[in-house]
């Protein structure tokens, strides 16, 4: 199939490069030049513009940063035109970034208006998800839309679940983001505290993560650097998933409770420690990061 990929990050790139190796044929763009050389590396084809990337695509997939991105690139802002009526009609747009449901549901309206259709497809899994083609994709839309978009999202990930009609995958995946935001917090207070005791993080991660404590902050991404090998912490907390990032998910759960009124105080609380660690410098860290503001120092 003839894919347009458009975002080409920490996320979007080894997705992009996971449907190349599968044999589709991908144009990816990427308003940073150096995204770009990053998969045309790779062998993929990087297009001039992304007006340039969705000529003769049979499906769009956008993976960028945050509501204002996704309704700029396909609406049009002040920086860039519209790029919705450069898309053929009959095209399939998945957009697999994380945004608030009320964008996604603005995008869908426009876009069906002209014959386009389109999915949200946010994904979990980070960016060992994304490069291990592992990822979890939620969906909102219609089941004849996801399915036109599931051998393609089988290519990048291994669980796509139906989370209900256009913008029900945002709410699943902010209410999942909110949960994740505050397990990290929490983790990172237990390993903070057990060390500042003398304890082993190593010795004591395990302990934790075999008993009920247990939790895929501790399976998969320890907070505490040298844990896991793999992880943003045994890297300087370079890569993965940015605070800023992070921050935004929490604004988008805090801003959804609001309007539904429900009760978020954790969630809520979570988001004032990521925005006092965003603040403090560390915005563009990976999240669990945020352990820094919870370690004794000296
Ligand atoms: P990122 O900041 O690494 O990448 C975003 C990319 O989008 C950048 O390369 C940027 O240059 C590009 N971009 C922005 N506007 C553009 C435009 N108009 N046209 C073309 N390119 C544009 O972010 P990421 O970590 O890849 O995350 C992308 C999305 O996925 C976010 O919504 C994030 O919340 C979500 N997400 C991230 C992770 C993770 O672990 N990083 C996990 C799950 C979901």
């Amino acid at each position: 199939m003839q894919i347009a990929f458009i975002g080409l990050g920490h996320m979007g790139a080894p997705m992009a490069i996971n449907l190349h190796k599968a044999g589709h044929s991908v144009k990816a763009f990427d308003l940073s030049p150096d995204a770009c050389a990053q998969v045309k590396a790779q062998g993929l084809q990087v297009a001039a513009s992304a007006q340039d990337a969705v000529q003769g695509a049979e499906a769009v997939i956008s993976m960028l940063p945050a509501s204002q991105h996704v309704e700029g690139l396909y609406l049009g802002s002040d920086k860039a035109p519209a790029l919705l009526p450069h898309i053929a009609k009959g095209t399939l747009i998945i957009d697999s970034s994380t945004i608030a449901a009320a964008t996604s549901q603005k995008v869908a309206r426009a876009a069906e208006a002209a014959g386009i259709a389109f999915i949200d497809a946010p994904v979990s899994g980070g960016t060992g998800g994304a490069i291990a083609g592992t990822l979890t994709f939620m969906v909102g839309g219609s089941d004849a839309h996801l399915e036109r978009a599931r051998p393609l999202l089988e290519k990048m990930g291994a669980n796509i679940f139906h989370a209900g009609s256009v913008g029900a995958g945002q709410t699943a995946k902010i209410c999942n983001n909110m949960l994740l935001g505050i397990l990290m917090v929490g983790t990172s207070e237990a390993i903070a505290l057990g060390v500042a005791n003398g304890l082993d993080p190593k010795v004591l991660s395990e302990i934790m993560r075999r008993s009920s404590g247990g939790n895929w902050a501790l399976e998969k991404y320890n907070p505490y650097p040298g844990v896991h090998e793999n992880a943003p912490a045994s890297k300087g907390y370079a890569g993965g998933f940015g605070t800023d990032l992070m921050l935004k998910d929490l604004g988008l759960s805090q801003e959804n409770a609001t309007a539904v009124k429900a009760s978020t105080p954790l969630g809520g609380l979570a988001r004032a420690i990521y925005a006092a660690h965003s603040i403090a410098g560390h915005g563009g860290e990976d999240f669990s990061s945020v352990i820094k503001m919870l370690q004794k120092k000296g």
